[in-house]
């Protein structure tokens, strides 16, 4: 029986390193080792082409490389009756509270305008924000949205979460579903941890938009998917929205005609708020192959219902 590797840059090798150092008597193969492709019971993935998995009929497990599912949804062929689940890192999860403390600081601290200005050699003292004063918004309270809330809390933000159930977290404030529009109400800075899923693509809209505080910021670290591109430059335009951060995007890379590019108002970031790491996450790997094959319950399941 054999652990299957499949990442569409093909690049391997960290990752069969990583899961022999966590398990030495596990088999890892990639597609283009597997010679007998009943023998391969688990899959790991990243970006898989399409069909990747229809060669293996005896495929109980397919786990995401990352903490994002989308890319397996993604895949009309994806089966139905195996079980999914995704990474969930403390690594993972620090990294992209530094990366959303950074922006935040950086735009509050109006870092991005004096890079701007630097490029016209103008001096312009310009009034910044104190970090008390500031709401923080959290669209999507899970693994990553609560790291990033309790970090920025510590750091003195006011925080708010928005997601499907309610939480209970010491200092900030939880909204559920139905609660959106008071959530956006006082979010100065919107930062999007959503997964993207049938219900949260394009919810970066023009309306959402409306809804927030004029001269919002907006931090996008979860997907492309999400914001509706020309609703952001609308946004923008009329200056509605102060600004917005990008890290992810529908096309990646971003194309280079996207009109996003010459915006001195959106800084672009090349999909690296956060990355698996592959010595950080194999333990997690081989641990649930382990359970897959005693038939013990797995870690950091994903509902094919949810999508999620
Ligand atoms: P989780 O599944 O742990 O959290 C998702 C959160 O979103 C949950 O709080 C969930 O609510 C909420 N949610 C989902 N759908 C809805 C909805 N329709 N309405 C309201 N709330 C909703 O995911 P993670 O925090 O681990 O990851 C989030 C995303 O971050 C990933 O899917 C990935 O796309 C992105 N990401 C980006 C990276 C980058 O480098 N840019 C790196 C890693 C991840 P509830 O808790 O109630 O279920």
């Amino acid at each position: 029986m054999a652990l299957l590797l499949i990442r569409n840059n093909k690049d391997y090798e960290a990752w069969i390193d990583a899961l022999h150092e966590a398990d030495p008597s596990l088999e890892v193969l990639t597609p283009e080792t597997a010679e007998d492709p009943n023998s391969v019971t688990m899959a790991v993935t990243w970006k898989a082409p399409n069909g990747s998995f229809e060669p293996y009929p005896n495929l109980k497990v397919i786990g995401s490389m990352g903490a994002g599912v989308d890319h397996l949804f993604n895949d009309p062929s994806l089966p139905k009756d195996v079980t999914l689940t995704r990474v969930v890192d403390e690594k993972l999860a620090s990294d992209m509270e530094e990366f959303v403390l950074t922006l935040c600081l950086s735009h509050i601290k109006n870092l991005p305008l004096y890079r701007n200005l630097q490029d016209q050699t103008q001096w312009k003292p310009t009034q910044y924000k104190r970090v008390p004063d500031v709401q923080v918004g959290i669209l999507g309270f899970g693994t990553l949205g609560q790291a990033v809330g309790q970090a920025l809390q510590q750091t003195g933000f006011q925080v708010s979460g928005w997601s499907h159930s309610r939480k209970e977290i010491e200092g900030i404030k939880s909204y559920t579903q139905d609660e959106l529009d008071n959530f956006l109400a006082q979010a100065e800075i919107l930062v999007c941890l959503l997964p993207l899923t049938e219900e949260t693509e394009g919810i970066l809209n023009a309306s959402l938009f409306s809804k927030l505080p004029k001269g919002a910021y907006l931090i996008n670290v979860a997907r492309g998917g999400h914001l509706v591109d020309a609703d952001l430059i609308e946004a923008l335009d009329n200056n509605h929205l102060s600004g917005a951060a990008l890290d992810v995007f529908h096309t990646e890379p971003l194309p280079e005609d996207h009109p996003f590019w010459n915006r001195k108002d959106i800084l672009i970031t090349p999909h690296v708020a956060s990355m698996s790491n592959a010595a950080s996450v194999a333990p997690q790997i081989a641990e649930n192959y382990r359970r897959m094959e005693k038939g013990e319950e797995l870690k950091n399941t994903v509902s094919q219902k949810k999508g999620y």
